[in-house]
């Protein structure tokens, strides 16, 4: 998804997942946080164009590195080409992945992922998965990998506590698809 950068409500971006031509198998869905901009830097548009800028022109990057960045608000907005391999992890691991960073400073003492940013962080994590039959554990943080003394994505984001959003997400869609909710 080339720019302009477009921002998707979770509903939208359910729709796009689902339309979308992949060319490509997505086996996991990595998690990062953004460090910069934190909540309070956070600008909309202008704001992924900056990110796409420094990921191009000063880390050389073929394109802004993730596919979608969640910001504050809860708005999904569009990256890199969904088919295209994200800059993630590296360690050989990008290939594979789908990438996104939700916008803040997680770690302990900083900004606190919650409300509509929490909501679009499970809700991305699980229409990714489910689009590609995968497992909720099919996630990985990146300070997960020995590689990286990183603490991304953020030391107040405990790992269960999302998998168990997720979980939880995806067996009320499922009981409610099938009527017994
Ligand atoms: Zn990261």
């Amino acid at each position: 998804m080339p720019p302009p950068f477009r921002p998707l409500a979770i509903d939208a971006f359910a729709e796009a997942v689902a339309t979308y031509a992949w060319r490509r198998p997505v086996l996991r869905v990595d998690m990062h946080h953004t460090w910069f901009p934190a909540h309070a830097d956070w600008q909309g548009e202008p704001s992924v164009r900056a990110m796409a800028t420094y990921h191009t022109r000063d880390r050389g990057f073929e394109d802004i590195a993730q596919h979608v960045t969640i910001a504050p608000d809860g708005l999904i907005w569009t990256g890199r080409d969904w088919n295209k391999t994200p800059a993630s992890i590296g360690c050989n691991m990008n290939p594979g992945a789908f990438m996104f960073e939700a916008v803040g400073n997680f770690d302990i003492g900083n900004d606190e992922l919650a409300g509509a940013q929490r909501d679009a962080v499970i809700a991305v994590i699980d229409i990714v998965q489910r689009r590609f039959a995968l497992p909720v554990q099919a996630l990985l943080f990146h300070r997960e990998v020995p590689q990286t003394i990183k603490t991304c994505p953020g030391t107040s984001i405990e790992k269960l506590d999302i998998l168990r959003a997720v979980a939880r997400r995806r067996s009320t869609l499922l009981s409610g698809r099938e009527g017994l909710s």
